[in-house]
């Protein structure tokens, strides 16, 4: 029998290449491997369950079984692939080889931690990047049995939706970090301070400009140590300081890794002969967006290849919608330095325009009710990845 077209990964990335190329070849062998428990669901659901009480059951919409026999693969969960080898064409699991014919990697981002978090306080300091960690942080805060003091560490797009949804949910957060506005990578700083007020008036605590120099415990609290002598406490951190590229397997098989992910070109080929890198973990043609828009058109392009029409992706102006109700945000982050960044508005409803040398709109971005101008602005702005 021929080796299978194998999948590293269950995320949006691994499982819409599998849907994607089932609607092409419904008779291909595929493998889907993943070290999680392959449960299908939306990841940016995760940071609206709090204020609506979801248990973690409600946020999968099916079981890596019910994929496997809905769309006629083999899945492998909580299965960890060890090393790959692109010459033999195989992969290792523990002492076990599997042969692949083409190989897909689809590991998406882990959370990048720079700080130590003690022993002692390791059922208390949570980051949450899938759906098992959101069961822990969620027993976490279900046990407390009562509203939680939540220390966010980390103001971009997940520590904001997680701040937003947590007080909604009924909960104390406190917001560190060393920026000074939320938001920095998708915000210029006036409409970042503009969610930041939005946030203090919904009673979070903004601690911005500090840094954290350690936890401590205390009692059953933690102890925030932050960098100008002050102390925060909390029943339970969140630690939300961004997120790296799942790069290391491709990294110790020889292929081309940058700090942005595996190197791809338009076809979502890497520098090794048969595999392919999608979704968080790849960095194609010099971008690495990190949402769901770009790892679609991804998987679209990509199954129509592997069924044998070579396809390379484009991405649109796909702005991102921040999920913070109490400050709605639209961005469209320039892929390079503007010239000048232009703001109109009051308040809290901001538009800021990110213009080039000549005055073209290069990104922009909306909060409040100027949201509403995202679909004619993002006609104007260039693509992506055009
Ligand atoms: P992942 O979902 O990280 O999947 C990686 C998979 O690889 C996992 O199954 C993992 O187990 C597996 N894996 C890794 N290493 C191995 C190994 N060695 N062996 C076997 N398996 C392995 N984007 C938007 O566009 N809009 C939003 O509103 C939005 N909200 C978000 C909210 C939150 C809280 C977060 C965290 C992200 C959000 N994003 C949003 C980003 C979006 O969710 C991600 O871009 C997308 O889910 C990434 O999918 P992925 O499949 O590439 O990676």
């Amino acid at each position: 029998m021929s080796a299978p077209l194998t999948i590293i990964g269950s995320g949006m990335a691994g499982f819409g290449l599998l849907r994607q190329l089932r609607a092409l070849d419904a008779e291909r062998p595929v493998t889907l491997i993943t070290a999680d428990g392959g449960d299908d669901y939306a990841k940016p659901l995760l940071s609206t369950g709090f204020a609506k009480h979801l248990p973690p059951g409600r946020l999968a919409a099916r079981s890596a079984l019910d994929v496997a026999d809905r769309l006629g693969a083999v899945v492998r969960t909580h299965t960890r692939v060890d090393a790959i080898d692109p010459r033999a064409r195989t992969l290792s699991i523990g002492a076990e080889t599997l042969a692949w014919s083409e190989l897909v990697l689809a590991t998406g981002a882990a959370p990048a931690l720079s700080f130590d978090t003690a022993e002692a306080l390791h059922d208390r300091i949570f980051t949450i990047n899938d759906l098992d960690d959101y069961r822990g942080f969620h027993a976490a805060l279900t046990a407390l049995g009562r509203p939680a003091r939540v220390a966010i560490v980390g103001v971009g797009l997940v520590g904001c939706e997680f701040a937003n949804d947590l007080v909604a949910g009924g909960h104390r957060v406190s917001l560190v970090a060393p920026e000074r506005a939320p938001l920095p990578r998708l915000l210029p700083e006036p409409l970042g301070r503009a969610l930041g007020e939005a946030f203090a008036g919904a009673g979070m605590r903004l601690r911005l400009g500090r840094t954290l120099a350690a936890f401590e415990t205390l009692g059953s609290e933690v102890g925030l140590a932050l960098d100008d002598g002050s102390r925060l406490e909390a029943d339970l951190v969140l630690v939300a300081t961004g997120l790296r590229p799942r790069a290391a397997l491709a990294e110790a098989a020889g292929l081309e890794v940058g700090v942005m992910g595996i190197q791809t070109d338009r076809l979502l080929a890497t520098s090794a002969p048969g595999i392919h890198a999608l979704g968080d973990v790849a960095c194609v043609d010099g971008i690495n967006a990190m949402f769901v828009q770009p790892l679609q058109a991804g998987a679209k392009a990509l199954a129509r290849t592997l069924a044998g029409t070579p396809t390379p992706v484009a991405y649109g102006a796909w702005p991102v919608l921040v999920k913070t109700p109490l400050l709605p945000v639209v961005a469209l982050p320039p892929t390079r330095a503007p010239a000048r960044w232009r703001i109109e508005g009051e308040g809290g409803d901001l538009a800021a325009f990110a213009e080039d040398e000549d005055g073209r709109l290069i990104g922009f971005a909306l909060t409040g009710t100027c949201v509403r101008r995202k679909v004619e602005l993002a006609r104007a702005a260039p693509p992506l990845l055009g």
